[in-house]
């Protein structure tokens, strides 16, 4: 016999507001379709380590699902499916709505490049006969993180006569890898009195690249003389093809589970592979959708967002546009009726570190997709702040559709803080919440996640664009 509640238990029932544990919730059914979903998420990170990468995996997944390369001009109809590819760096996918198009549209967009090693654009060079590359580091990182672990280099080089070598070395099995190295804590004493962010400092992010010297007598500099010959020999390069190269130093290691429970991912650019992910997902998910829905997965949002792969330039806009055009309406109405949610990841409630975050507000592993609705510094600085009717619009729709969800701020007032490109979504005139996953170690070469909150960021994006 179950005892009965007391007035009071079913009065704060009624009246109290109590997040949930997706792991209490979740019936047997969606237990399985997270884990299903995760196994092929870790596949996509493991193919998708850079910005380049995740527009080609991308690509490569929608054509298989009948997606077609949009051309300005083109007639398009309900049910089309299509992507638009800006410079290899960013894409846009849209499937056609029933509804007619001055009704707005669904986006999802997401950004698929994570703080990572880049490559100085002189990067070679050779000390101690040692052969090493110099770097700049992208986005935030905390430095002294991403020495002393196994790298790998991807990238393009374009050479002299205009052809393009895609290099990609360190995560085949028998690749070798590469490292920045760290100083051993016998002789780290002065070191030790740097403080953490300047543990170890840009200049020192020289990654090591080989040892062996060109046997010869005559020439200094013997060790990258052979590293060069080694990279004429297999991508047929010389030095100076470096100058016009994009090449990125990304962790070697692959997405694995974490925990004896397995119930977390932990790998490299979660960051927001993991919404840029799921937001594609979601959308190949819908077979048809009564409002147009659209995937944007931007470049350069760790960098500021600036730059024409970024969201800043104009690509969305004009995308937005064409099709507004090719439908039978224009941009301006389109975009001022559409809505949008930014998908980014938040920071997750570490118990090591729970001063930071403020409790009540912090969003928490398995405890669903996190609804933010305002990011921005000290007095909401940067931010879009999303307007109450909005945020309201989509908690419903989330609660409808059963799917476990919180809200999330990123730290406490003053800690610092960070920003997404729901600001420059809503510069467009256009309705935008941040939503996404809560995540551990953020911008770390090892990020971890819990499989439930990715799964319920999933289905939140899908019952947006079925909405
Ligand atoms: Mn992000
Ligand atoms: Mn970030």
């Amino acid at each position: 016999m179950e005892k009965e509640k007391s007035a009071a238990k079913i009065l704060q029932e009624r009246l109290v507001y109590k997040k949930k544990h997706s792991g209490l919730i979740m019936n047997e059914e969606a237990i399985c379709e997270s884990i299903k979903l995760s196994e092929d998420y870790k596949s996509f990170l493991d193919n998708a380590k850079t910005e380049r990468e995740a527009v080609g995996t991308s690509i490569n997944i929608a054509k298989s699902r009948g997606f077609t390369e949009y051309k300005k001009g083109s007639v398009l109809k309900s049910g089309d499916k299509v992507y638009f590819n800006n410079r290899g760096k960013a894409v846009i996918f849209a499937i056609i709505g029933n509804e007619p198009i001055e009704k707005g549209v669904h986006l999802a967009a997401a950004h698929i490049d994570s703080p990572r090693i880049d490559l100085k654009q002189n990067p070679l060079y050779e000390s101690d006969e040692i052969a090493l590359f110099k770097t700049h580091y992208y986005g935030g990182i905390k430095k002294y993180q991403w020495t002393a672990v196994p790298l790998a280099l991807h990238g393009v080089i374009i050479k002299k006569d205009g052809t393009c070598v895609t290099v990609t070395i360190g995560e085949d099995e028998n690749d070798p890898v590469f490292c920045i190295s760290d100083l051993l804590p016998h002789l780290a004493a002065e070191q030790a009195k740097r403080t953490l962010s300047e543990g170890i400092k840009g200049e020192e992010l020289n990654v090591i690249i080989g040892s062996m010297p060109f046997k010869d007598d005559e020439i200094s500099d013997k060790v990258k003389l052979n590293i060069l010959s080694l990279l004429n020999d297999k991508y047929g390069i010389i030095e100076a093809d470096f100058l016009s190269a994009e090449l990125e130093m990304v962790p070697a290691f692959k997405a694995k589970d974490i925990g004896f429970d397995r119930s977390m991912v932990g790998a490299y650019g979660h960051d927001d592979r993991v919404c840029a992910y799921t937001a594609l997902q979601a959308l190949l998910s819908c077979e048809n959708v009564s409002r147009t829905a659209v995937v944007c997965l931007a470049d350069k949002e760790e960098s500021g967002s600036n730059g024409n792969t970024g969201l800043s330039s104009k690509y969305l806009e004009y995308f937005l546009y064409d099709i507004a055009e090719a439908l039978g309406s224009d941009g301006r109405t389109v975009i001022s009726a559409s809505e949008c949610l930014s998908a980014d990841v938040n920071a997750a409630m570490d118990p090591t570190f729970p001063d930071v975050l403020e409790k009540r507000n912090a969003a928490y592993i398995n405890y669903g997709v996190c609804v933010t609705k305002f990011t921005g510094v000290r007095g909401k600085a940067g931010t879009s702040d999303a307007s109450a009717e909005f945020a309201g619009k989509i908690h419903s729709m989330l609660d409808k559709n059963g799917i476990v969800w919180q809200t999330g701020e990123l730290g406490k007032v003053d800690m610092g803080g960070g920003g997404t490109v729901a600001a420059y979504i809503a510069n467009l005139n256009m309705d935008v919440i941040d939503v996404g996953v809560p995540v551990l170690s953020m911008h770390s070469p090892f990020e971890i996640v819990a499989k439930s909150d990715v799964y319920m960021a999933y289905k939140a994006i899908y019952a947006f664009m079925k909405e």
